[in-house]
C-alpha cells in the first residue's frame, strides 16, 4: 500500500491547482463513487519515481455543516482521518483567517502529522507570507505557487521525509 497524503484547507486557497500539480493529473486515478456529489479525488504522486504516494484532494472541511458544504467537510474529514500525512493548504497572499484557524484546530484534535503549505507566492514578498502563519506554530512553513510550479522540490522533500 503506498503512503496517502490528504490536502486540506479552506476553498480557494488552490488544493486542487496543487494536486494537480503534484500529480500530473493525466496519470491520476479519479474515483467517482456513484451517488456522491462531490467525491474525494485521488491521484498517484510520482516526482520522485522512486517513492510515489497517494494523494487526495478534499474540498472544504469547515463551514457550513448542512447540505452540500456539509457532505463536502464530512468527506474532507473523512480523507484527514485516514491520511498518514495531511498538508494543510494556507492563501499566502489573503494571510490567515478566522477559518484556517478552524480548521487547524480540528487538525490538530487528530493525531496525525500535518504540514502547513502557504500557496500563492507568486509576485509577493514570500517572508511575509510566510510570518503571517508564524502564530500557527510550525517548525517548518513551506512556500510555493501550485500554479507556476514553484517550491514542489521542497515540498516534496519535506512530504517524503515525513512519510
Ligand atoms: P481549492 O478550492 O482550494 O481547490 O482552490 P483551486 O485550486 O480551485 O484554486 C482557487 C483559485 O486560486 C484558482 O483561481 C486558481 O487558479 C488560483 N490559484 C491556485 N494556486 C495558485 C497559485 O499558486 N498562485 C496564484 N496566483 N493563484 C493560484
Ligand atoms: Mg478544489
Amino acid at each position: 500500500m503506498l503512503p496517502l497524503v490528504a490536502l486540506v484547507g479552506r476553498p480557494n486557497v488552490g488544493k486542487s491547482t496543487l494536486f494537480n500539480a503534484l500529480t500530473r493529473s493525466r496519470d491520476a486515478l479519479v474515483h467517482d463513487a456513484p451517488g456522491v456529489t462531490r467525491d474525494r479525488n485521488y491521484g498517484v504522486c510520482r516526482l520522485d519515481p522512486e517513492r510515489p504516494f497517494v494523494l487526495v484532494d478534499t474540498g472544504g472541511i469547515a463551514g457550513q455543516e448542512e447540505g452540500l458544504a456539509g457532505a463536502t467537510a464530512k468527506q474532507s474529514r473523512a480523507a484527514a482521518e485516514e491520511a498518514d500525512l495531511v498538508l494543510f493548504v494556507v492563501d499566502g497572499r489573503e494571510g490567515a483567517s478566522a477559518l484556517d484557524d478552524a480548521i487547524l484546530a480540528w487538525l490538530r484534535k487528530r493525531d496525525r502529522p500535518v504540514l502547513l503549505v502557504v500557496n500563492k507566492i507568486d509576485g509577493i514578498d514570500v517572508q511575509t507570507a510566510l510570518n503571517d502563519f508564524a502564530r500557527y506554530g510550525f517548525r517548518d512553513r513551506i512556500g510555493v505557487s501550485s500554479s507556476h510550479r514553484t517550491g514542489l522540490d521542497a515540498l516534496l522533500a519535506d512530504v517524503l521525509a515525513r512519510l
